[in-house]
C-alpha cells in the first residue's frame, strides 16, 4: 500500500561501506526482488528498509513520509526470514496469532484473520501442530502466516527458500507467487541469490553488486538488454556465452555474449565450428558443449530429444540480432 522510495542510501559497519549509495524506488503492490552474489549487501538493505539497522546517510521514503528514525513496529513491515524463527512450544495457531497479540488486536478479529491466512497457505488443517511435527515447507508457510495476520503495507522476504529442498522450493515460490497475486495492494521486496527464483516471481529486478544497484528492471528487460557483463551473466541459465579474443574482435568488441537458444546449428554459412565435448540431457531441452576454439566450450541449447554422439563435428551460427557486444569495461558496445 505504499511506495517506497530510497534516496541516496548508505550504510557503514564502522568503517566499512556496505551500501554505497543507493537510488530506487519501488511502487506500491509492485513484487521487487533484490538479486546479487553473497555479500553484495541484499540483507542490509532489507534490514535498512524494515528499520531493524539504521541509515548511515540518505533517505527512506514510504509514499512521502520518511522512515530513517521511525521504529520498525510503526512502519507496517513485515518480514521472513530463511530459518522460520517459530516458537517450538507453541502450536501453528498460537505462533501465527503471537505478533497479532502483542498488538493488542481483538481475538475475534485475530482468529478471522489467522484462518483466512492458513487457508490461503493450505496450512488450515495444520494449526494445532507443534513446528517440529511440520515438514521445512509447512514451517516456511507458517513464518509466512504469521507475518500476513499482521496485515503489513510491506511484505519483506529475506531468501525464505533456501533452506528447502529443490522440490520444496519450487512449491512454495508457487505459493509466495500466488500470494503476491492475492494481496495486490501490498508492496513485496524479496532477497534472493536464486536468479530463477527473481525471473520468476519479479514484476522487476533490481540486481545489487558490491552495494550499489547495477541494473533494475523487468525480468524480460534484464534477460534481452542487460547493461553490463555483471547482469548479462548473472541473470539466465545456463549462463550466457562470452568469447574474447578474435572471436569478439570479429565483432568490433572486447567481449561477445551470446545465449545459448541464440545459436543455430548449420550446414552452411557456419561462423564457428568445433567438436561436441559434453552434452547435458533435460528431457525437454539438450546442451551441446561444443569446443570451438574459445576459452570455454560454446553451449548451444536444443529443443527436444537428440542423439549427438561426442565429437560429433558441429557448425554453428549465432543469431545476430540476439547478439551482445561489451567493452572492455564490460558495458554494452553501441
Ligand atoms: P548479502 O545478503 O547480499 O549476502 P549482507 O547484506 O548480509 O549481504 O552483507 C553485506 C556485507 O556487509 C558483508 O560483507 C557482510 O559481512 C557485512 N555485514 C553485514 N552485516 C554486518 C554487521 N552487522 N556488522 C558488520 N558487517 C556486516
Ligand atoms: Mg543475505
Amino acid at each position: 500500500m505504499v511506495d517506497i522510495v530510497l534516496k541516496a542510501v548508505r550504510k557503514s559497519f564502522g568503517s566499512v561501506e556496505v551500501i554505497k549509495g543507493i537510488d530506487l524506488e519501488i511502487r506500491q503492490g509492485e513484487f521487487m526482488v533484490f538479486v546479487g552474489p553473497s555479500g553484495c549487501g541484499k540483507s542490509t538493505l532489507l534490514r535498512l528498509i524494515a528499520g531493524l539497522e539504521a541509515i548511515t546517510s540518505g533517505d527512506l521514503l514510504f509514499d512521502a513520509d520518511r522512515m530513517n528514525n521511525v521504529i520498525p513496529s510503526k512502519r507496517g513491515v513485515a518480514m521472513v526470514f530463511q530459518s522460520y524463527a517459530l516458537y517450538p512450544h507453541m502450536n501453528v495457531y498460537d505462533n501465527m496469532a503471537f505478533g497479532m497479540k502483542l498488538a493488542k488486536s481483538s481475538k475475534a478479529e485475530m482468529d478471522t484473520r489467522i484462518r483466512k491466512a492458513a487457508e490461503m497457505l493450505q496450512i488450515d488443517h495444520l494449526l494445532d501442530r507443534l513446528p517440529k511435527q511440520l515438514s521445512g515447507g509447512q514451517r516456511q508457510r507458517v513464518a509466512i502466516g504469521r507475518a500476513i495476520v499482521r496485515d503489513p503495507r510491506v511484505f519483506l522476504f529475506d531468501e525464505p527458500l533456501s533452506n528447502l529442498d529443490a522440490a520444496l522450493r519450487v512449491a512454495t515460490r508457487l505459493e509466495i507467487a500466488k500470494l503476491h497475486h492475492d494481496m495486490k495492494d501490498v508492496t513485496m521486496i524479496y532477497v534472493t541469490h536464486d536468479q530463477v527464483e527473481a525471473m520468476t516471481l519479479a514484476d522487476r529486478i533490481c540486481v545489487l553488486r558490491d552495494g550499489r544497484v547495477e541494473q533494475v528492471g523487468t525480468p524480460a528487460e534484464l534477460y534481452d538488454s542487460p547493461n553490463s557483463i555483471f547482469v548479462a551473466g548473472f541473470i539466465g541459465s545456463p549462463k550466457m556465452n562470452f568469447l574474447k579474443g578474435a572471436f569478439a574482435e570479429a565483432y568490433d568488441c572486447d567481449t561477445l555474449g551470446i545465449r545459448s537458444e541464440h545459436i543455430d546449428i548449420v550446414d552452411e554459412g557456419a561462423v564457428w565450428s568445433g567438436e561436441v565435448v559434453h552434452v547435458e540431457d533435460l528431457g525437454s531441452d539438450h546442451f551441446l558443449f561444443v569446443n570451438v576454439g574459445a576459452e570455454e566450450p560454446l553451449i548451444v541449447r536444443r529443443k527436444g530429444k537428440h542423439e549427438v554422439p561426442l565429437g560429433t563435428k558441429l557448425g554453428v551460427a549465432p543469431q545476430p540480432e540476439h547478439l551482445h557486444r561489451f567493452d572492455s569495461a564490460g558495458k554494452p558496445v553501441s
